[in-house]
């Protein structure tokens, strides 16, 4: 019963102190996003001492009466959220969900087609040294070089010359919505599944801002904490009653242990508040506040310092800058930003000539700042500040061929008036 204070005061601290941070920058990762003060209580709740290995209504455990209620309505309301026939909510993270997915779908050794890292794809969707490239064979897909969207040509040609068991639709850096439906056609014509990971783009899909794949997918992943603004975890959903029982069984016992109670409580409450009207007025003021980013980012003091955006645009939470043709490079783009309170980060783009560790993309998303009420002119006054810093930070830039790492650019003047800019927010 000794409060955090007492029992660990290095840890209070630091927690403290993290939470100033969030409070005095302006948090612009994409993935990450504010969880609502009810979402934490429930996680932080007595639920964390129980075990429940099982499902509701079937536990291994004994005193489950209470956390099967909870589990249930989290089904229940995913289900409802997405209009989809099962759910499984246990999951602890978005890496998890997909692995159990592929666990539940296909066997180690076969062949699976995923959206190339580079290009903006996730580690789980075929990454050599993750799991999903050491069980499977993994044939990449990537984006034309002409429009930045992924080349659905390539997609169906790769699939009729490897006929993979899984193609994997879903991205962690991409702006554009992908054709769920034509992947399904591709799918469908060599014998695979098809299973699309909406960890980034979820909470737009449930306000209906985003086409669903759940009508195409055989299955679909998602983490909860991204644009859904939920708890850290995963989820999986299908339509399929085989697929839903090879899944729970994936995920239990295949993948995980006693699920956590407490973070599906959390759960719970995060797709109960995203049926809510204010979640769907949030996710527009997401939409308008990247959009209001892409087209600042485009005119032309930006592009004069070599500055664009990947495809020209967003139709999602993030914009990708470009900055393969500026001689500011990717981390010092993200250290300008950082010195004047704008969290972001660096991310490669399509066709990068620099390495990944320096990059020369930046990856900004609003999730974050529109759950912290900004709108349309906040949006707008916030691309400025940043197309601001990029410029003087490639006009300031000595590293000609822009691989210097870990400097940002700034003279100390700008930076104040940018940092009062930020803080004036
Ligand atoms: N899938 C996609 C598309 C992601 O972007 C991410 C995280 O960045 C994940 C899965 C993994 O989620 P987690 O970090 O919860 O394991």
């Amino acid at each position: 019963i000794r409060p955090l204070a007492q029992a660990d005061p290095e840890v209070d601290q630091a927690i403290a102190r993290e939470l100033i941070r969030q409070q005095s920058t302006l948090e612009m990762i994409a993935s990450e996003n504010f969880a609502p003060t009810a979402v934490m209580e429930a996680q932080g709740s007595v639920l964390t001492n129980k075990y429940a290995e099982g499902y509701p209504g079937k536990r291994y455990y004994g005193g489950c009466e209470h956390v099967d209620v909870i589990e249930q309505l989290a089904i229940d309301r995913l289900k409802s959220l997405f209009g989809a026939e099962f759910a499984n909510v246990q999951p602890h993270s978005g890496a998890q969900a997909n692995a159990s997915a592929m666990h539940a779908l296909i066997n180690a050794g076969d062949t699976i087609m995923g959206l190339n890292l580079a290009h903006g794809g996730h580690l789980t969707h075929g990454m050599r040294i993750n799991f999903s490239g050491k069980l499977y064979k993994v044939v990449p897909y990537g984006v034309r070089e002409d429009t930045h969207t992924v080349d659905m040509a390539e997609v169906e040609a790769l699939a009729q010359e490897h006929k993979p068991q899984l193609i994997v639709a879903g991205w962690s850096a991409y702006s554009r919505h992908l054709d769920f439906a034509e992947f399904r056609r591709i799918a469908d014509s060599v014998g695979a599944y098809l299973m699309v990971d909406m960890a980034h783009f979820a909470g737009l899909v449930a306000a209906g801002l985003h086409p669903s794949p759940v009508p195409h997918a055989h299955i679909v992943t998602s983490t909860t904490h991204k644009t859904l603004g939920g708890p850290r975890g995963g989820v999986i959903l299908t339509n399929d009653a085989d697929i839903a029982k090879k899944v729970n069984s994936a995920v239990f016992p295949g993948q995980q242990g006693g699920p956590l109670e407490h973070v599906i409580a959390a759960k719970a409450v995060a797709f109960k508040m995203a049926a809510e009207p204010e979640f769907q007025e949030r996710q527009v003021r997401v939409l308008e506040g990247s959009k209001l980013l892409a087209q600042r980012l485009l005119q032309d003091d930006v592009a004069a310092a070599g500055i664009s955006v990947v495809s020209g645009g967003t139709d999602v939470h993030l914009v990708l800058a470009d900055l393969r043709h500026s001689v500011l490079n990717g981390q010092q783009a993200e250290d300008t930003l950082h010195r004047i309170g704008i969290t972001v980060n660096r991310n490669a783009v399509p066709f990068d000539p620099r390495p990944p560790m320096v990059s020369s993309g930046l990856r900004i998303g609003t999730p974050a700042l529109a759950a912290r009420g900004f709108a349309a002119d906040d949006f707008a006054e916030v691309a400025d500040i940043i197309a601001t810093a990029l410029i003087a930070a490639a006009n300031n830039s000595t590293t000609a061929d822009g691989t210097q790492e870990g400097d940002d650019t700034l003279d100390e003047a700008t930076a104040v008036e940018l940092r009062n800019r930020v803080t004036a927010l």
